[in-house]
């Protein structure tokens, strides 16, 4: 779910008014079931970590790392849980490195899935 967040502070001194529009997605604790920012690595209320159900267990890092050092072989995809495309990668030398190139750039940015859809998580 969205929640929009509208903060509006008036400053008497100066007579500012100041707008803070936050829009994140929000979700369920799932240990005291308050609401928490998806992009918060532990609940603000009760302390527990929380695992986010639209992110990968898989670590960005790594995958950056074996991307850069052994993606022409296909090992970050096989990482990634894609077993299918880093075999083919492994019989093409990653697309000749092209589509290794394309795989790094996207780890980079973030927007690399795993296996299961999910975008890797940058611990
Ligand atoms: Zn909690």
């Amino acid at each position: 779910m969205i929640d929009i967040q509208i903060l509006l502070n008036y400053d008497n001194l100066s007579g500012v008014v100041t707008l803070n529009l936050t829009i994140m997605a929000m979700i369920y604790c799932r240990e005291c079931g308050k609401m928490i920012s998806d992009q918060a690595h532990s609940c603000p209320h009760c302390g527990c970590v929380v695992s986010n159900p639209n992110r990968s267990e898989r670590d960005w890092l790594t995958a950056l790392l074996l991307c850069f050092f052994l993606g022409t072989l296909g090992i970050h995809s096989f990482y990634a849980g894609k077993n299918a495309i880093g075999v083919v990668q492994l019989l093409t030398l990653g697309g000749c490195g092209i589509w290794t190139l394309i795989d790094f750039i996207m780890i980079v940015c973030g927007s690399y899935h795993d296996g299961d859809g999910k975008l890797l998580s940058n611990r």
